[in-house]
């Protein structure tokens, strides 16, 4: 399926609805054979359904009954996991910033396994989960990723080798160490660069008798919004031989934790052309509204880091095209989503105009805002 076009259920769904406000539409087959391609891509691994990514119930029903366990960041998303029958040893909470409250929740409802980065987090886990599986996130190397998770997460491998250690006079099993090297990453040599980083702690602690047994490899696999994104199947090979490469025939148990690879381009949104309008009459770029903006369901368009498809219905052959800014409908001069990018749409276009945004299943409904100046939330439909 090439980029910009839609899969058949999804060409037949929006065929047969039409909706006032944008709306997200997912084609459940989509993200079962996205879940499917990236277990057969890296077999070795575990997956754990990367819940932010999109939370709808039949996202998660749809993956739980094809064999995904679930990393969690929130009580509210371990709750929703256990609603829908998912056992509480599939799910891991993954947030190394918990609240106290929220983890004892959590304990209580059966969770065991926890990450952390910091040794107040490995004393708050100690002491309200006692006994638990615990993993130590350790920063990496985020560069080449659209939509990177900096360094607000993760620690130095020294001190998680220290934290490790420690976890075992505070009563926790520790398991491994996890990294995620940033989301939308087309820089695929960026796990070699994290294992070669890491590598040595399996060796160290196995020395002092500690057999770390996981490795958890975080998310980070991206959706096709361009022609320039690696395969899976690359993305597979390539992290299978850096396996090999640092481990040898002791490779532990490794999990990986995806979110946007199996959602993304399993969901497109359609949404309304508001205006179409010019700053001043000799201006080629045209201004183009659209009623979905930063607010309602494109965060990700902010520093234009994510560039989404975009096709207008009807006239998708349409080669009539010319420059465009793209804005959305609030009153905030931030609801600006592509300025510096050249886009190209039809010279004909006009309000009322319905236009397709391609590759939007991750990162976007529980963007939105709940309703600023009005606008309601992206609305979503599962197929
Ligand atoms: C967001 C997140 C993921 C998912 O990342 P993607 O880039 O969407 O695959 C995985 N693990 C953790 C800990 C995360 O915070």
């Amino acid at each position: 399926m090439s980029i910009g076009t839609l899969t058949t259920k999804l060409d037949a769904f929006f065929a047969q609805n039409s909706f006032d406000e944008p709306h997200l539409a997912i084609d459940l087959d989509k993200v079962a054979s996205n879940f499917k391609n990236l277990a057969s891509a890296l077999p070795e691994a575990s997956i754990y359904y990367a819940v932010k990514a999109n939370p709808e119930p039949q996202i998660l029903s749809c993956l739980k009954d094809i064999g995904s366990c679930f990393d969690a960041a929130s009580i509210t998303e371990i709750k929703l996991c256990l609603s829908l029958g998912i056992p509480a040893k599939s799910i891991s909470f993954g947030n190394t910033i918990k609240k106290q409250g929220d983890i004892s929740q959590a304990f209580t409802l059966g969770i065991r396994s926890y990450a952390f980065d910091s040794e107040e987090e490995l004393q708050k886990i100690a002491s309200l989960a006692p006994g638990s599986d615990v993993y130590c996130r350790v920063l990496v190397d985020c560069a080449g990723a659209d939509w990177p998770l900096s360094h607000k997460f993760g620690c130095s491998t020294t001190m998680a080798r220290g934290l490790l250690l420690k976890s075992i006079n505070l009563g926790l099993q520790p398991i491994g160490l996890s990294f995620h090297v940033g989301s939308q990453q087309t820089q695929i040599s960026q796990w070699d660069n994290a294992l070669e980083q890491i590598h040595d702690i399996y060796k160290d602690l196995k020395e002092q008798g500690i057999e770390l047994s996981t490795l958890n490899l975080g998310g980070g696999f991206p959706t096709a919004y361009n022609a320039h994104v690696p395969s899976i199947a690359q993305y597979g090979g390539s992290l299978s031989a850096a396996l090999e490469k640092h481990f040898g025939d002791n490779c532990p148990k490794i999990i990986i934790e995806p979110g946007r690879y199996i959602v993304g381009d399993a969901g497109v949104i359609e949404a309304e052309v508001v205006l179409v309008s010019r700053k001043n009459a000799e201006e080629e770029k045209r201004w183009v509204y659209l009623d979905i903006g930063i607010f309602s369901g494109l965060a990700e368009c902010l520093d234009e880091a994510i560039k989404y498809p975009i096709t207008v219905v009807g006239k998708e052959a349409d080669t009539n095209l010319g420059p465009v800014i793209l804005a959305g409908p609030s009153c905030d001069s931030v609801d600006v989503l592509y300025e510096k990018f050249n886009y190209q749409l039809p010279l004909d276009l006009k309000s009322g105009d319905k236009i397709r945004i391609h590759a939007t299943g991750a990162y976007t409904t529980t963007y939105s805002s709940v309703g600023f100046n009005g606008f309601p939330p992206l609305s979503c439909s599962c197929i």
